[in-house]
Order: C-alpha cells, then structure tokens, then sequence
C-alpha cells in the first residue's frame, strides 16, 4: 500500500512591514493540508495596536476599518499554536512570516519549508521569483486579489504541491547529492531534502548509497567519463530537439509595418530632409559590401532597434546558398541577447518570410563545463559553503540534467549564488597545461570527444549559423583569444553601441581583494583547527603521494599521516603566502586609514567628524606618485614584495601538483582511471595557479605606479558606509580595501579588437550624436573621422511635450529643492499618479522621497522609490499592475535595459546628470582632456539624456511629456549643448505654477499646438 503523504500547514501572514522587531501581524492564514487534501484552516484579521502603513493598504486592501474589532496577536497565539503543532511549516520565504510568530513564541521549533527557495532550485530559469510569477510559471492560476493572507496561503500550498512533483522526477543520484551538500545546517532545504532521500529509499527499498550500475561502471571505465553524464539531458539531445509547436510564438508584424513611422536623417546632409528605410538599407549594405565601419543611431523609443536590424537581415537574405552571408550580433547583456534571440529575430525573420540560422555564443565562463562538474565541483575544497552556495549549486544540480545548450543565460543566479557557478562554469580548459605533453584539458577531455561539452557543442552551432547572437563582453572575449570563432565573421552588428565603452571599461577591469586572495589560496590546500587538511591538494594527496596509490581521496578531508614531507611543506608554504596577505591588506588598511584620515584632528570633532567621515569612506585612493607621500606607503612596498615571492611559491607547488596529476594519471596508475577525476582535479589546480598569476601581476603593476595606460585605485568595502560601522567591524574581510584597475582609454582597445582590416561593423546606438554631430563617440569608439553616421528618428515625435520651467532655481540654490518637491506633488496630484522622476543620486531620491511620500499618500497616490521600496524590476511590476503610482528611480533608472511596461504620462528629470569627476577612471580620462566641460562632462550628460529619454518617453503611441527641473539647460551656455542634443519633441517654456496645468492640457485636449522651441543661452 502506498504511504500517505504527510501533513503539512501552509502559512501567510500580512504586517504592517518587513521588520520583524519593530512590524506587527495584520492577518493570518494557515491550511492543515495532506497531499492535495485539506483537513483544517485557521484565518484571522489582527489588531496591529498601531496605523497600517499607506503602502500596505494599497498593496493589501487592508484597511483600519476591516480591523475594526479584530484581536490581538497574543489572543489568538494559543489557538494558533495548537492549529500548527509540531507540523513542517509551507510558505513563501516562509523564515519572513515565522519570524514574526516566534517572537510570540508560536512555531519556535518547526522545520521549514520555504517554496522560494524551493522554486529557485526548481525552475532555475526564472526572471523574478515573487509568488504570483511561480506560480504562473508552474501554470498555477493567479487569483487577482493577491496579497490577503488566505489567497497567498492558498497559493503557496499549491505552489508547493506543483513543486513536490516536480522534485518527485528528481533521480535520486542526484537528489543523494544535494541531500550530502556541504550546507550549514540553518538551510532549510538541507532537511528538506534528506527527508527525500529517507522517503525515496524506504519507498524504493535502497539501503543507501549512489547507484551506480554495471553498465554505468562499464561506461566509466571505458569512457572515462562519469556514468551520471547518462542523465544528462545533453545526452539524449536528438530526443529533445523542438518540434515547431513547441518553439516560442512569434508576434507577427508585417514589413510594411516594420518600415513606417521612421525617418533616416545622414549626418552629413541635413539639408536634403528625412528619408525613409531605403536609404538606410542602401548605407547598410554600403558599409557590409565596403567592409567598413558605420555609425547608426536609433531613437525611435523602448530600446528598439528593429529598423537596423531589418535592413541587416534584408542583406543577410538575398544570399546564394553557396556561400551564405554571416553577421555578427553584440547586445550589451545576457538578457538583452535572449529577448534578440527569442522575440525581436522570429518576428523580423517571419515579416521577411527567412529562415536564417541562429545561434548564441556566451562570454568566457559562459556554459556549464560538465568535466568539473563531476570533478570538484561538489567537493569541500574551501570550506563549509554558504546557504547561498548551496542553494546555487542544487539549482545547478538540477538544471544541470535539463540543459540541452548549459548556457549561463538560461539561468537566473542571484548575486551570492555566483561562487557556486564559478566552482562549475567553462574558461579554464583553454589554460596551458604545465605539462606541455598532456595538452589542454581541452584537448584531452573525453566529456568533448564524445558529444557531452556544451562549449564544443556551442561552438559547432555558431560555425554552422548565418546570425550569431553574443554580448558585448562575449564579442570582446571571443576578439580577444587565439582561437577566435568570430573573427572570420565578416560583418558585425553592435547595438547598444552608446554602452559599448563602459563595456569596456568593465570588460577590462580586475579587482584584487582580501575574500578572493584567501579563496584562491585555501582552495589549493588549507590546514583546520582539527590539525586535518583540505582543498584541491588534500582530495589530490593519494596520487601525488611518492609511490602513492594514485586516483584521489574519498574523503573531504585528510589527516596529516597521510601526507607526506612534500605535501606537508606545501601546506606549509600555502600558510605563509596567507600570512603576507594578511599583512599586506593589514597594511593596506593603514594606508587608506590613513587618506581618509587626513587632517587628523577630525578624529575628535565628534558627530561633525562622524559625518564626514562617512562622506570620506566611499571615497577611493587613486594610485598615483602623491600616494607615496603617505607614511605608510614604503610599508605596503615591502609587504607586497613579499607576498609577490609567497604568491609564486604557491603558483610553483600548485603547477607541480598539477605535472603529478598528470604524470601519474599517463602511467596509469590511477586508482579510479575511468572517472578523469585526475585530470579535472589538475586543470583545477591550473585554474586557481593562472588567477593567482593574474591577480599578482595587478599587483605589480598597481605598486609599480608607473602604468599609464590603467588607472588603479584602492576603496573601502562598499559595505561599510557609518564611522560607527568602521569602529566596529569584526571579520578581517569586512576591514580590508580592494584594489582596482581599468583601462583609461578604451578607444585603443576597441579600435585594436574591433576595428581590424576587412570587417564592417555598424555601431546602433540610441545615443551616438551631439549637437546632431557624432564626432564625440567617433573619438570614443576610436573610429576614424569619416566613418558615415546616420539618425533613424520616430515620426511621431511630435505627441512628446518638453516642459522647461524657466522661473525655478538652480540645483544647489536655496530653495531649489522645496522647489521641486512642490512641483513634483502638483503635477503628481493633477495626473493621479503617472509620474517617473529621475534623480542624479540617491541622497536626492531619499530626500524628495520623505518629503512628498506622506503628501501624495494623503491624496490616494502610492510613492514608491528604488532602494527603499525595491529594486527597478519589482517596482516597475508595482507600476504596471497599480493605478496611481509615482515612482522615484536613480542610477540604473536611467540606462537600464530592463523593458518599461508603458510610458509615464511625465517623466520628471529632477536634474541634468552630469558625471562625477572624483571616479578614478573618469578622472584620469578627464586628465587627458583639455577642455574637461564641453569635451567630456556635457557631451557624456546629453548622452545620458537621450538615452533615458529615448527608453521611458519614446514607447508609446499616446501623447505625453517631459519636465527637466533644471534649468541650467536654458540658462547655462553649456545648456544648450544638451537641449540640442535631445530627440527631437513638442516643446514649451512655462513657469513653475503652470507646470501641471499645462502638462493637464497637453495631455487631454487633443488639438494640434504651436509648437514654441526652447531658446537656450548660446
Ligand atoms: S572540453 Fe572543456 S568545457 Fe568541455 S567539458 Fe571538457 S573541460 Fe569542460
């Protein structure tokens, strides 16, 4: 007889906030549940004995009035409590909710079951992981009043039923795994899946153990690979090709519709008026037939480059089948790559009525390298793993069996889950073995001869496709290699091209730090308190033993007697190098200690110096000779030095290391030769020897001061931002400075790698030009002067309003600020919502936010700002599925690549954005330029502008409007550079009292208006 299912209470409660000490309990819901029966629910409204928060009634529909008799929390404890019993506990980020109830004492000692982290591990390919979106992933249906605790409680019991059976397809070698994964105790999944493995083995009459069958074991044997690849989806990848049904449903727009709406404007002629999509194809097809670079800029609203891309497949389609025409594609990031592949490419391709092949290649460390993923990956080799690691490496586990192309894109990973794919992912195969007789592990891998390498897999792909979707980061790693693919391509496509030198920048930056160092270190070897030893040496001890049994340790861990007198000198050494680095960023502490300190007097001034202080931890020191004068300096000298010899110590033992392995596995004298654990464990050792390589010659250069083609800077941790935070820090990774280096002129980089004889590259853009000239991003991209350039505008520019007041004052002058935040609630109150504001720092945002929220909040209208009420991505979501909504958004505001659901009716500019000079790259760029304002600061801020403007004001078919709240952009000289360099719109010059009555008409009266140019100081 089947055994029943478990009973288990799925929970949700609704509260005043997210914190569990100060926040109290509006609601609870909980369901007694066993399978999909119900047995019992328990709800309740509760009296919070404080206001509900605006925000909250809006998002719950909670209201005082619906509280009015309801109890408190501590009449109801006790029913509730006996409700749950000692029952595992369902929810939706489930600690949140219990957290509250424990503070009662209810629930103190059930285990968790948290469908967030269970969903994350589940469906690892998730855009977001709020509940609504699960469960529509899971094709769950989402009732429309959510957020009230019987709904989510209903939602989340369901939610977790559609994930168990999911979980229930998991083989259960690899569930063993995830159920064995190095966790802290604290991750409630950890429970969860042994609780699996306990059930599975009672139910299937397995003792314990992996199951690894003769076939398997004569697979691995002859192979050399790992039985389990077997699992894999890659596999069995001929049963998973899609049939057309299966493919994503094309949005289908005809040609016609593809080329209307649009003018093509040449730089050079603008004298002979607009011209249409025949134009730009023939200047297209000009610059692919020439091989020559060319410059397009596309401001037609949403981050869309339909128009460029058109003409490119048109060229791509008339080719003979013989020799087929191929183009590049660079998108500025993965996701913006996958929306090219899956949605903009079909529909074009369907109004063109082609077939082209398509095919993605990723950046360096883009796929999943299954070799080290049944090498190391899912052995202790630095330490016990976070709860984050773990999660990263079960959702990996997990995705792992599914993937059919192991690409990094498929994946959602959220930040700390990162090191768990950095354990996993592709990039070191291609190092140099220091055995030149083995060759790379490219070369000698057995996963890549017989079929199961997702790089070779995916290189084969993008030989054989006449479109190659990659990021700009993948366009510069593939340039960049010996062996590049793309480099026979003759014709490239960059869009987001006006993003392609901070692409750069950030392509070519490498950081040195504290955390990374040590990382690098222990995971060659390291010795416990326990006197045992662990890391990549310790699993290689046996083989590298003299005369030594050969394959490696079973065990995470391995006992000093077990070594012998080299391997126990290594660790040695290890040690040593760990102690310089000690020292070293012990010193280098000092150093900063010592600039932020300067003019040490502050250290008394009490709160006055508590702020500046704060002001001054997130200032970076730029390593230039003047840091020499600081006392500390000759200090950081020597100490580096020495660290510099310990690093090449260990980069020495850990390249011997690998020439045993190596040497030992060619002998055959490996224990478990059929595995190539060997040989994964060698290119491991090589992976960590070539970052240690990397990392010590930043060093190098960093300390030498004297590289002036990068600029290096030290910065405190971002995490410590209070002087009572810098008093008290306690781990010695929270104290150390990190070291930085980046390219100051990218436009070298980019003209050597992308720029080279015979190749045509279009640059698309949405902010390319200035004044209507290119000549600042020719400079930029390193083209030449007579690289062509052409504008693709919309055509219904017209129905955007651009409001200037003209009676405000300038930022920084008194009363600007109350100013604005007066304007922003009367425009806010007259259009009910509808307002995006952005803001040039988040100080600003914070401030205008406290200052309007309690207002608008009073007249129905929901305030939302970035950092303080979520991320972009979720409060957009707020956005879209909300009415009355004005949001405040700052740094990623502006140039993100995340889609708007819809225009705001007024977008607020609440000031020009200018950038900050005291960056060190910018800086050292500045220093090359003469004229810093009209040749730097102002071109990089009408940019900016044009680019905001272009994503959140130019995507719809509706009039609406801009407001720029500074008015250094009529009365400034340098204003007017900016005003002209904006799409071209409607505008008007009001005064401030006039702003929303204005904006008011302009919106609902319909009528054409007369159009009055903004006039700006020349
Ligand atoms: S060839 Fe390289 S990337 Fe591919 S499986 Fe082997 S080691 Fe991994």
């Amino acid at each position: 007889m089947a055994k029943k299912s478990a009973i288990r209470i799925a929970l949700d409660l609704e509260t005043t906030g997210l914190h569990t000490e100060q926040d109290a309990i509006l609601e609870v819901a909980a369901i007694k549940f066993q399978g999909s029966d119900i047995l019992d629910t328990f709800e309740s409204f509760v009296s919070p004995g404080r206001s509900i928060p605006y925000r909250v009634q809006r998002l719950t529909g909670i209201k005082p009035e619906l509280l009015v008799g309801a109890p408190p929390f501590d009449a109801i404890s006790k029913k509730l409590q006996h409700f749950i019993g000692d029952y595992p506990i369902v929810g939706h980020s489930i600690p949140f909710d219990v957290g509250f109830l424990r503070r009662w004492g209810v629930a103190r000692a059930n285990p968790l079951v948290d469908t967030f982290e269970l969903a994350t591990v589940l469906l690892p390919s998730l855009s977001s992981y709020n509940l609504g979106q699960v469960a529509h992933a899971l094709g769950i249906q989402v009732p429309v009043d959510r957020h009230r605790a019987m709904v989510d409680t209903v939602l989340a019991m369901k939610v977790f039923l559609a994930l168990y059976e999911r979980l229930q397809a998991v083989d259960l070698a690899l569930l063993q795994d995830l159920a064995h994964l190095d966790a802290p105790r604290s991750w409630s999944l950890l429970h969860f899946f042994r609780q699996e493995v306990r059930l599975r083995q009672e139910s299937e009459g397995i003792a314990g153990g992996l199951m690894r069958g003769s076939l398997g074991d004569r697979f691995a044997s002859q192979l050399g690979m790992d039985p389990r690849i077997l699992s894999f989806a890659i596999a069995r990848r001929q049963e998973h090709e899609p049939s057309p049904s299966e493919l994503l449903p094309v949005e289908t727009t005809s040609l016609t519709e593809l080329q209307k709406d649009i003018e093509v404007i040449p730089e050079e002629s603008q004298a002979e008026g607009p011209m249409d999509h025949e134009a730009l194809y023939a200047a297209m097809r000009t610059s692919f037939e020439q091989k020559t670079p060319f410059l397009l800029e596309v401001t037609v609203g949403n981050n869309d480059y339909a128009p460029a891309l058109l003409s490119a497949l048109e060229w791509l389609s008339e080719t003979d089948d013989a020799a087929p025409r191929r183009l590049v594609v660079a998108c500025a990031n993965q996701q913006s790559a996958r929306r090219l592949i899956e949605t903009t490419l079909p529909g074009i391709q369907a109004a063109l009525k082609s077939k082209l092949s398509v095919a993605y290649w990723a950046e360096k460390g883009g796929y999943l390298c299954t070799h080290r993923w049944f090498g190391a990956a899912l052995r202790r080799t630095s330490g016990e793993l976070t709860a984050e690691q773990a999660r990263g490496l079960a959702k990996l586990g997990l995705w792992a069996q599914q993937t059919l192309t192991g690409e990094r894109s498929e994946l959602t990973l959220l930040p700390q889950e990162v090191t768990a794919w950095e354990r996993i992912s592709s990039g070191i195969e291609q190092i140099p073995s220091a055995d030149p007789r083995a060759g790379s592990m490219y070369q000698r891998c057995m996963y890549r001869r017989k079929g199961y390498c997702f790089v070779s897999n995916a290189a084969e792909r993008v030989r054989n496709a006449q479109i190659v979707v990659t990021t700009h980061a993948g366009l510069l790693d593939d340039l960049s290699q010996a062996h590049s693919l793309l480099a026979e391509i003759p014709t490239r496509m960059i869009l987001d091209a006006d993003l392609l030198d901070e692409e750069c920048a950030r392509w070519s930056s490498v950081e040195l730090d504290y955390p990374r160092l040590y990382r690098l270190l222990n995971t060659i070897g390291a010795e416990l308190a326990d006197g045992r030893y662990q890391g990549l040496l310790a699993l290689a001890a046996p083989a590298l033993r003299e005369n030594g049994p050969g394959g490696i340790s079973r065990t995470q861990t391995i006992a000093k007697a077990d070594l012998d007198s080299r391997l126990v000198s290594w660790f040695q050494t290890i040690k040593q190098a760990r102690s310089s680095v000690d020292a070293l960023f012990g010193a280098l502490q000092q150093l900063t200690d010592e600039f932020l300190h300067q003019g040490g007097r502050d250290r008394r001034d009490g709160p006055r110096h508590s702020h500046r202080l704060h002001e001054r931890l997130d200032q970076p020191l730029r390593l230039t000779s003047q840091v020499s004068n600081l006392p500390s300096w000759s200090n950081v000298i020597q100490l580096w030095h020495q660290t510099e010899q310990r690093l090449q110590q260990v980069i020495d033992l850990a390249q011997k290391a690998e020439k045993g392995l190596l040497g030992g596995q060619r002998q055959g004298n490996a224990r478990d030769k059929g595995s190539g654990e060997e040989s994964s464990l060698a290119s491991e050792l090589a992976g960590v020897a070539s970052q240690l390589r990397e990392l010590k010659h930043l060093g190098q250069q960093a300390f030498s001061l004297s590289d002036s083609e990068n600029v290096y800077w030290l910065r405190q941790t971002q995490n410590i931002t209070t002087a009572s935070q810098m008093q008290h820090r306690t781990s010695p990774a929270e104290q150390m400075p990190v070291l930085y280096a980046q390219t100051i002129q990218t436009s070298q980089l980019l003209r050597r790698l992308l720029l080279t004889e015979g190749k045509a590259t279009v640059f698309a853009g949405a902010a390319l030009s200035v004044e209507q000239s290119f000549a600042f991003t020719r400079q930029r991209l390193g083209l030449e002067d007579g690289c062509p350039a052409y504008s693709v505008v919309s055509k219904r520019h017209k129905q955007t309003l651009l409001l200037v007041p003209s009676d405000v004052p300038e930022p920084n002058a008194p009363q600007y600020q109350r100013r604005l935040e007066e304007a922003l609630i009367q425009i806010a109150t007259s259009l009910e919502g509808q307002v995006v504001a952005l803001f040039t720092s988040h100080a600003a945002l914070r401030s205008s936010y406290a200052a309007i929220k309690p207002v608008l909040e009073a007249r129905g209208i929901l305030v939302l700002g970035q950092g303080i009420d979520g991320s972009p991505r979720h409060l957009w979501q707020v956005y879209k599925e909300q009415e009355r909504v004005v949001l405040l958004g700052a740094g990623g505001f502006w140039e993100g690549t995340d889609e708007v659901p819809h225009s705001p009716a007024c977008l607020f500019v609440a000031r020009l954005p200018m950038p900050v000079l005291n960056d060190p790259p910018m800086a050292a760029r500045a220093e090359l330029i003469s004229d810093q304002l009209h040749q730097l600061t102002v071109p990089l801020a009408s940019l900016r502008m044009r680019r905001a403007l272009n994503r959140l004001a130019w995507n719809d078919t509706r009039r609406n409007a801009i407001v720029i709240f500074d008015r250094r952009i009529i009365s400034k000289e340098y204003g007017s550079m900016i005003l002209h360099s904006l799409p071209r719109s409607s505008q008007r010059q009001v005064i401030a009292q006039e702003l929303s009555e204005t904006l008011l008409d302009w919106l609902t009266v319909m009528d054409a208006w007369e159009d009055e140019p903004l006039t700006a100081q020349k």
